[in-house]
């Protein structure tokens, strides 16, 4: 358990609905749940992952914070919408799961197999190298996340889509040599850099209060 982790199990013991609304994007909104179950109906996703909207919200409220924030379920969640279009008391619900997400990353929670895990990592470190996707270079980073032998086939098996879209222009193969990417660099680096620190920030001064 990292450092942080143990400090916050210790601040928010037996109120974890007290922790989410202090540390996690939109986490306020999770005690307005009214448990009518219409997210987990509408998500295209619910019989895919551990636990669907409503049992997130609503073991958040029993204090089941470890099942929470090592489930898969906030990674599997698509953005797709349908949840918050739906919900009676308007949660903004994709943006709770995505911030519960983001927490039980920071706090070493997060499930260690989850292939979209692995994708969320590679595309931000992708992401983070020019302040601009490269696509070609993430989706060679994607078929090759389970090691060489695998990336090789998966390569062979879309090598007739990845010519088709460099014929018709979707796909640049000179994206390899390194691509384009934001204008000011170091102005990018920095201001990731400044955000990182005041989001550790806040969430060591919420440990201190
Ligand atoms: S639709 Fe809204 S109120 Fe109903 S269970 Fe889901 S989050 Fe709660
Ligand atoms: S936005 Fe996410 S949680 Fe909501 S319905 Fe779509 S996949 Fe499910």
């Amino acid at each position: 358990m990292s450092d942080l982790n143990t400090q916050l199990v210790e601040k928010y013991r037996n109120n974890f609905l007290q922790e989410v609304k202090d540390n996690v994007e939109e986490g306020d909104w999770v005690k307005m749940c009214m448990q009518c179950g219409v997210c987990s109906g509408s998500c295209p996703m619910g019989p895919y992952w551990d636990h669907p909207p409503q049992e997130i919200f609503m073991m958040i409220r029993a204090n089941k914070r470890e099942e929470v924030l090592s489930s898969n379920s906030m990674w599997m969640c698509t953005s797709c919408y349908n949840c918050i279009a739906r919900c009676p008391r308007e949660l903004p619900i994709t943006h709770i799961m995505h911030g519960l997400a983001h927490y039980a990353k920071r706090l070493g929670l997060a499930p260690k197999n989850q292939p979209t895990i692995k994708f969320s990592q590679l595309f931000w470190d992708n992401l983070m190298k020019k302040g601009r996707v490269n696509e070609l270079k993430l989706g060679l980073s994607l078929y090759f996340m389970n090691g060489f032998a695998e990336g090789v086939k998966k390569a062979w098996k879309m090598k007739d889509i990845g010519l088709g879209m460099t014929l018709t222009r979707r796909l640049n193969p000179l994206e390899i040599l390194g691509g384009h990417g934001v204008k000011d660099q170091t102005g990018f680096q920095n201001m990731i850099k400044k955000a990182q620190e005041l989001e550790a920030a806040r969430i060591e001064s919420s440990v201190k209060k």
